[in-house]
């Protein structure tokens, strides 16, 4: 069951509020007390041993939610949660919520069985009912104001400007809100150059609303204890540039919008995903929803099916995530993390239960309302792109609706290959088509630049969208044949335009075919040396497309994805189970598996780091973090151990700057073997260990640490920031974190040199290794292994074929004598051998 803890400087007031909530819920959910202090003349106060001994007598593994009165008590509660183990502080949760509504709010949910995260969602709403009752909350959603906060809180203020080519689109003000609803404290935004009103960061409707773009300036506030942490924390993401690099975002294809001259049956539209499809059409029409208002007498029963409606979405949602990381890879499916947020809303939230309480009106009603009162205020902004973002609103807004209402999703399974014809398709629906059965995308509205366009793009599905509506009354089964570069179809096409499509057609199919075929064979060099061409992974999805794509082996397996965006570490269990399932694809492929690196920039959410790093590349993260969270380290050790048996995994260590980290990393690996071999658990003793060589010192002293471990794997993307001292985050140095540099070559070549003359192999997993311009370099150099993203691997490989040691070893030691990377690149382009 869970525990409530409330806080408070006054004992009296403590026990007043136990004692109201315990009634309500006849005892049946442990409530502690931490109030006052023991100083007879002066007993207001709160004391953290107090407040901690209270969390200890209400623990459990269900979590603990902790409401505090004001100022000092929020300190007290804070530290108190440092007295914990640290198992235990990730479930322990400080809740802002109001002391006394707050408190009998929670505990009513507790006593209904619900979990912690909507036992807090339930208190922090606790003050809506009084609020409604007094008339203070009946404006729309769009103007809601911010909820007060404590005026003893100290507010902290920054501006900061977007630089973002594509401002707050999706993804961005996901990371904003997400980062924002990680602090206690209050944040506020607003969009000071379109002159907006203040909204909340914590609500992803309000921050995409303000339609911020590249170049606008943001005022943010933040009030509350933890105001400094957080205004940090939102600074550091501005200046990384939400970890976008504002070149590689994904620009749609060139916009083909030109109206040619219609042929007989020929249709123009916007060229959204480049191929040919030639197949019967089917019409696809998603179940529409009727929705009747009507009054209900219970509308606390109401609210709670919105939340049964929203649980369920959200793990239909998660699904398709999981599914659509598998298709179409982890960045795109990011796309869906934004709706999960939607789903989060709080603004959203309380508007929708703010409805029902008023109105006495049912569910179904009263969430068409505001999800419709959003797409509005999407549909208003004068940006384009932002408007478009009203698709995944309504998509996201349709699925709860459709739980609510009972009905079926739309099938969307084809029995045989066909082309869709449909007005418009969600981004959900996108996602779930099977590229082998759906060759061809047509509608009647949408833009290249919406969700479902991007995914269509990384599916390799052709499609033609914002076609004249007359597609929509073809019998289903008419042939059509749609040319997704030049946006144009053809219905019922004449032979000759047949005819030419599929010479296209084929041609594509050719090439595609090609780079799959040697994909599949070895890489050898014209003067056969073989360099074994591996993948980076993040995800048990990338290993598939990695093995289809010709991979030999896992050259690093960043297993931080396991870690991040959740509320508590992985379990053994949970790691074993995705450890195996990865080996098992590889089927006896090496695995390098890297241990967490995370920390730094990337903080995980559930461990409480207490102070923002002012240079977090140089922070704690990697190994350093890993060996001051024993727990947490020795659980993945156990779960990489276990995953061993039968199977080609080697452990690799990230971040490694001294001897002493690897010793101490090893003896802690035995440790972990010493147990395991106690308990009769099986695993490989014989598993070979090594370290990503990415910090400086590590390069300096590689001659000892190679007596250490038996493999290296530069790590060229923070070798190439440490050595140039630019932060690889950072636009404005962008151009100095260059790893063709002849400073971060050399320190390649160095430990290449140190790796071999101590016996041991040394590969190249940063990006460069899938730069084919530095390939010859990379093979001069003697690295024994390449380790590249999955859809770079027929690349590599055809770069290798192409090559010959003895000219590669020319142009590396050529390219080490040259004065700055543009040499470099100058002298690579002007020796290599053109292919015969
Ligand atoms: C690197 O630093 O080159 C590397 C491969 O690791 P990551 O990009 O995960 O830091
Ligand atoms: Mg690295």
């Amino acid at each position: 069951m869970i525990g409530i803890v409330i806080v408070s400087h006054s004992k009296q007031l403590a026990l007043g509020v136990r004692e109201l909530a315990a009634q309500m819920v006849q005892g049946q959910v442990p409530i502690a007390v931490a109030a006052g202090i023991e100083d007879p003349e002066n007993p207001l106060g709160t004391d953290p041993i107090q407040v901690y001994e209270a969390i200890a007598s209400v623990f459990s593994d269900d979590g603990v939610l902790v409401l505090m009165d004001l100022g000092s008590a929020l300190l007290s509660a804070e530290m108190a949660i440092e007295f914990l183990p640290e198992a235990q502080q990730q479930k322990v949760y400080l809740c802002e919520a109001p002391l006394v509504e707050g408190a009998i709010a929670a505990v009513v949910a507790a006593a209904a069985g619900r979990d912690i995260h909507q036992v807090m969602a339930e208190a922090r709403g606790a003050l809506l009912a009084k609020a409604t009752q007094l008339g203070v909350i009946s404006r729309p959603l769009s103007t809601i104001t911010p909820a007060t906060t404590n005026v003893e809180s100290p507010t902290r203020e920054i501006r900061l400007i977007v630089s973002n080519r594509l401002g707050l689109h999706a993804r961005p003000a996901a990371q904003f809100v997400a980062t924002a609803a990680r602090f206690q404290s209050q944040i506020l935004v607003r969009n000071l150059t379109r002159n907006t009103e203040l909204v909340r960061g914590d609500s992803i409707n309000q921050v995409t609303t303000l339609g911020v773009r590249q170049g606008h300036e943001l005022l943010i506030t933040a009030t509350g204890s933890d105001a400094d942490e957080a205004i940090a924390a939102l600074q550091t993401l501005f200046a990384n540039n939400f970890g976008e690099d504002n070149v590689a975002l994904n620009s749609p294809p060139a916009f083909h919008h030109e109206v040619t001259p219609a042929t007989h049956g020929e249709l123009s539209g916007i060229a959204a995903s480049p191929g040919i499809a030639i197949a019967p059409v089917v019409h696809y029409q998603p179940t529409h929803i009727s929705i009747t208002e009507y009054h209900v007498d219970d509308p606390d029963a109401e609210w709670q099916r919105v939340q049964a409606a929203i649980n369920t979405a959200r793990q239909e949602i998660q699904a398709i995530f999981s599914q659509a990381s598998l298709q179409i890879g982890d960045a795109e499916a990011a796309i869906f993390d934004a709706q999960l947020l939607f789903l989060e809303d709080p603004v959203l939230l309380e508007a929708a239960h703010q409805r029902i309480l008023e109105n006495h009106i049912n569910a179904e009603a009263a969430w068409q309302a505001v999800v419709d009162e959003v797409a509005t205020s999407y549909r208003t902004l004068e940006d384009s792109y932002l408007q478009e973002r009203v698709d995944d609103v309504v998509d996201v807004g349709q699925r709860v609706l459709r739980l609510l209402a009972g009905n079926a999703a739309a099938n969307l399974h084809l029995e045989s290959p066909a082309i869709l014809v449909a007005t418009d398709l969600t981004p959900s629906d996108t996602a779930g088509l099977d590229p082998t059965k759906v060759l061809g995308i047509c509608t009647t509205s949408g833009s290249a630049t919406s969700h479902s366009a991007i995914i269509a793009r990384t599916l390799g599905i052709p499609a033609v969208l914002g076609v004249d509506a007359q597609v929509l009354h073809l019998a289903d089964g008419t042939l059509m044949a749609l040319d997704g570069e030049s946006g144009r179809a053809w219905v019922e096409p004449e032979s000759h335009i047949l005819d030419l499509l599929a010479v296209k057609q084929s041609a594509w199919q050719t090439a595609q075919q090609e780079a799959r075929a040697t994909a599949h064979q070895p890489a050898i060099t014209r003067d056969g040396r073989q360099v074994s061409v591996f993948a980076n992974i993040g995800s048990i999805n990338d290993v598939q497309v990695a093995v289809a794509s010709g991979a030999e082996g896992v050259g690093l397996l960043r297993t931080e994805f396991l870690y991040l965006d959740r509320t508590s570490a992985p379990t053994e269990e949970e790691q074993l189970a995705v450890y195996q399932a990865i080996a098992q694809v590889l089927d006896n492929r090496p695995l390098i598996i890297r241990t967490l690196d995370v920390g730094g920039d990337k903080p995980l959410p559930y461990i409480r780091v207490g102070f923002p790093e002012a240079n977090p590349f140089l922070g704690w993260r990697g190994i350093r973090f890993c060996l001051d969270h024993l727990d947490l380290f020795k659980t993945q050790l156990r779960a990489i151990l276990r995953a061993s048996v039968g199977h080609q995994i080697k452990i690799m260590l990230p971040m490694i700057a001294t001897v002493t980290e690897v010793r101490a990393a090893k003896a802690i690996l035995s440790e972990v073997q010493a147990e395991l071999n106690q308990a009769g658990i099986s695993f490989d003793a014989a598993m070979k260990v090594g370290i990503m060589v990415e910090v400086p010192s590590a390069v300096a002293i590689a001659d000892q640490l190679a007596t250490e471990v038996d493999f290296f794997s530069i790590g060229t993307n923070d070798l190439s920031q440490y050595v140039m001292a630019s932060d690889r985050t950072n636009p404005r140095v962008a151009n100095l974190v260059d790893a063709l540099h002849p400073a971060v070559l050399r320190m390649v070549q160095q430990t290449i040199q140190a790796a071999h003359t101590a016996g041991i192999s040394v590969g190249l997993c940063g990006e460069l290794a899938a730069d084919t311009l530095a390939t010859p370099i990379l093979l001069g150099l003697g690295l024994d292994e390449l380790s590249v993203n999955p859809q770079g691997i027929p690349g590599v490989k055809q770069a290798i074929a192409r090559l010959s040691i003895v000219e590669s070893e020319a142009i590396a030691a050529s390219a080490l004598q040259q004065d700055s990377a543009v040499h470099v690149r100058e002298l690579i382009s002007t020796s290599i051998t053109p292919p015969a």
